[in-house]
């Protein structure tokens, strides 16, 4: 028989999280789980609300707008301006996405293929990386390292003119690195200087716990040639909902659009009406949603500290990116965490090789499951995590 897989799918590994998903599965007790970064919290009633009173208009019943609605690009510009004091054209470039992981998926294969090389952050979101490689493009690793606060090294990024696109994720998932404006301004001048197009995954702009993070498009010429990407998902816990839209250069969209038209049909109408009630009136609950996230930061921190595993403070995203006290088996100390306490991480090798020797909790228990969990864990890390692999 013919393999059923298109030899492409060799290029990639399985999906970490269905991996995770099978570990937990075959995991027997009360699991606490920290892995994927979903959140427990329901979406907040007046969006519920919103929808409910747009499913019954028979007008959203039919295939919508391949780049979205009118209203809803229109919303998500207003609130750009808002936020970010940077002003888009709704007509041509904002786009409405059945969550952002579609769109960034549908914009490297607009943008790329065999012989275009893609920088990619070590560790990051698997996606970038896998639809590289299932595009047929190269990925260049550019390592994200705790001594540069998990930026980028621009120097660091070898060949930049035969780069076609570098991908970067601020802030960050999973090592919640925050960067700056100068960051963003060296990342679009050397864009200019060799030619190549960046994307920044921003869809953890609204989970911050001390300054505001700021966008790629606030430096003055990048919307010649970037895109940012945005997210309904973690701000306003619509995981289920899938919606997001991404912004910035006419040209970069266009190219994610002539995939998506052959591909989807849009997101459904009703939920992009919820949507725009969310960008219009969702501060509070995004607000509300930080001061959950930073009490649990809190307790996470505290309780590990507490227990002899010292971790860098997150300044934003609901994760914390915590280096293993000893070892470098980030995904043998995950099992054991689960096989001997039922609690669940994720391993940071599953994240890109530079991830090794962290893993990464996400802020997706309330603060008495994180209490429990540091329960029993204390004799685990005070024994010392497993060393099995250490260099
Ligand atoms: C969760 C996540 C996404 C996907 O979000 P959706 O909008 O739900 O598709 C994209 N990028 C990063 C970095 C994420 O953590």
């Amino acid at each position: 028989m013919k393999d059923p897989c298109a030899k492409r799918l060799c290029r990639i590994p399985p999906y970490l999280f269905a991996e995770l998903d099978a570990l937990k599965a075959a995991t027997r007790g009360d699991i606490i789980d920290f892995g994927v970064g979903d959140p427990d919290l329901p979406t907040p009633k007046p969006i519920i609300q919103a929808m409910n009173r747009a499913l019954k208009n028979p007008a959203h019943h039919r295939y919508p707008t391949y780049n979205g609605m009118a209203i809803a690009r229109q919303a998500a510009a207003e609130w750009y301006e808002r936020r970010f004091n940077v002003k888009l054209d709704p007509e041509t470039e904002v786009c409405m996405l059945l969550g952002s992981k579609e769109g960034i998926g549908h914009l490297i294969w607009g943008m790329v293929g065999p012989g275009d090389r893609v920088a990619v952050p070590d560790p990051s979101y698997m996606i970038y990386r896998h639809q590289t490689l299932l595009a047929g493009a190269q990925p260049v690793m550019m390592p994200l390292k705790e001594k540069n606060g998990f930026i980028v090294d621009l120097d660091d990024v070898r060949d930049k003119s035969r780069l076609k696109l570098m991908l970067l994720n601020y802030p960050s998932n999973p090592t919640a690195g925050v960067a700056s404006r100068k960051f963003y301004e060296e990342a679009v001048a050397l864009a200019h200087k060799h030619d190549f197009f960046v994307v920044n995954d921003n869809v953890y702009s609204e989970l911050y716990f001390e300054h505001k993070p700021i966008s790629l498009l606030q430096v003055p010429g990048s919307l010649e040639r970037c895109v940012e990407f945005h997210s309904l998902s973690k701000t306003y816990s619509m995981t289920g909902w899938r919606i997001g839209f991404a912004v910035g250069n006419r040209d970069l969209i266009k190219a994610m659009l002539a995939i998506k038209q052959n591909t989807d049909s849009g997101p459904f109408q009703a939920i992009q009406e919820a949507a725009v009630y969310a960008l219009k009136h969702g501060e509070r609950f995004a607000e509300a949603n930080r001061a959950v996230y930073r009490e649990r930061r809190d307790e996470l921190l505290q309780g590990l500290n507490r227990i002899g595993w010292p971790v860098r403070k997150p300044e934003a995203t609901f994760y914390v990116w915590a280096k293993l006290p000893r070892g470098r088996d980030s995904m043998g100390f995950t099992r054991q965490l689960l096989a001997k306490h039922q609690v669940l991480v994720t391993p940071g090798i599953g994240m890109g090789p530079h991830g090794e020797g962290y893993v990464r909790f996400a802020l997706t228990a309330p603060k008495i499951r994180i209490r429990e969990a540091i329960r029993r864990m204390a004799r685990t890390i005070s024994a010392g995590p497993p060393a099995a692999s250490e260099p």
